[in-house]
């Protein structure tokens, strides 16, 4: 047993961590519902495409999109039952993607894959691939591309640290699945050739820190709780002491950083065979009549995760799905449940901040909270003007998409708005080799 506290670092901010309101409800098993609508794009990459047609009888577990490259992910039924439409439905970021629409008949056929004949890194990597697992704390990027490095890495860190206001699915996972994540790592481990382990949790998850200081392989490192200390760049430094340069990533300070609820999805399909096909969240906030952890079939609509709940009480005025610092903002209540979703949140009026933006008055808190040591303000106003090249100049490319500028600033900018649009400029600009 290893336990030790982590590095602080300077910058970012102190938020109200709002988790009470479920940290201490189990994650109960939500039935299946009637109908699931599946996205063929719930990962970094290339779209999944459908191999699957309208009348088809599928079962639970089956492959129904086939990853479309390197960077893509294999998607699967997550009931048994008849595909009714294949059709572009918009996402939560107002895209349209394609989604298999499967009515489900209740049976309860299931697909399994055969066992494992060895636990080689390339066979462990290989059936990480088929599973379709991807980063599940959000990101998506495949996790058998992210186990596959070129260079041999030092560190595998697993990221306890769920900074995110009101999210409590991976502090239940870490006392409720323990032992699965810890099967898990060794896996991940393995396929890296990696023998430090280390996971880093916030210090107001005791429980879950006791839960993995019985295991002599893993290093526990007691991290402030600070946001946002579940970013990858943080928590490596915090962890480990190594700073990954601006423009580097991760692999390139010799770290893998894995999410809680990926690790636990590896240990399924390797030991029990099982490709993704669930997902576990939080739904909370004062607008949600029981606040619960939820287990969930992917492709769930959100109105049936908010029935299962028990309704909506009060006045919701914001509905986010994720976290309030990262998540996004929902215009209505049409959603369906994807791999990397961690929670739907209800928002009433004393929890949000729903108000017009004032002028920036130059107070500068925005730069004085940022853990990537921007500033935001003249990055948002570049953003504006249109005047992206100077955006890039001020290192928009090297913000997290945090929020904390936005959480304290008096004039209630949307920051994170502007940059994440100057991103996507810069990219396009780049794309077109200007
Ligand atoms: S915190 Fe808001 S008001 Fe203050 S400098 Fe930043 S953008 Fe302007
Ligand atoms: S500029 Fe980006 S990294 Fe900095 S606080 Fe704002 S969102 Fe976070």
């Amino acid at each position: 047993m290893s336990i030790r506290k982590g590095k602080n670092y300077l910058y970012g901010i102190h938020v109200e961590d709002m988790k009470e309101m479920c940290a201490e409800s189990p994650i109960v098993k939500m039935p299946a519902p009637r109908k699931v609508y599946i996205s063929m794009s719930q990962h970094i990459g290339a779209p999944a495409i459908p191999i699957v047609n309208v009348g088809d009888k599928v079962n639970k577990r089956q492959l129904i999109g086939q990853a479309s490259g390197m960077i893509s992910a294999n998607v699967f039924s997550s009931v048994c039952g008849t595909v009714t439409a294949i059709e572009d439905i918009p996402t939560e970021s107002g895209l349209k993607t394609k989604h298999v629409v499967i009515e489900n008949d209740d049976r309860t056929d299931e697909i399994f894959f055969d066992n494992i004949e060895n636990f080689e890194p390339q066979t462990i990597i290989e059936r990480i691939r088929l599973a379709g697992i991807v980063g599940l704390g959000g990101a998506g990027f495949p996790t058998a591309v992210k186990l596959s490095p070129k260079t041999q890495l030092e560190y595998l860190i697993i990221n306890g640290a769920e900074c995110e206001p009101y999210l409590n699915c991976d502090y239940r996972l870490m006392i409720e699945n323990t032992e699965d994540i810890y099967r898990g790592v060794k896996y991940a481990a393995r396929a890296l050739g990696i023998k430090k382990i280390i996971i880093g949790i916030e210090a107001n998850k005791p429980k879950a820190i006791e839960a993995f200081s019985k295991y002599d392989d893993i290093e526990v490192v007691i991290l402030k709780k600070q946001y946002p200390m579940g970013s990858e760049k943080h928590l490596i430094y915090c962890t480990t002491g190594r700073k990954v340069p601006v423009g580097k990533m991760p692999f390139d300070v010799g770290c893998c950083v894995q999410n809680i609820k990926t690790l636990i999805a590896i240990k399924h399909a390797i030991e029990d065979n099982k490709a993704l096909s669930s997902t576990v969240l939080t739904v909370s906030g004062g607008g949600i009549k029981e606040p619960k952890n939820l287990r969930v079939q992917i492709g769930t609509p959100l109105e049936d995760i908010i029935e299962f709940c028990g309704g909506l009480v009060g006045e919701t005025v914001k509905i986010i799905s994720g976290g309030p610092m990262m998540g996004k903002g929902m215009i209505n209540t049409t959603s369906y449940t994807r791999k990397t979703n961690s929670g739907y949140l209800f928002l009433t009026d004393k929890e949000t901040c729903v108000k017009e933006p004032t002028n920036c008055i130059n107070c500068a808190k925005c730069a004085k909270n940022c853990p990537m040591r921007l500033m935001p303000m003249y990055i948002e106003s570049f953003a504006l003007s249109g005047d992206f090249a100077s955006a890039e100049k001020y290192g928009a490319m090297n913000c997290i998409e945090c929020g904390s500028c936005a959480y304290n600033c008096p004039a209630k900018r949307s920051l994170v708005q502007s940059i994440s649009l100057a991103k996507t400029k810069i990219k396009e600009m780049k794309q077109n080799g200007r």
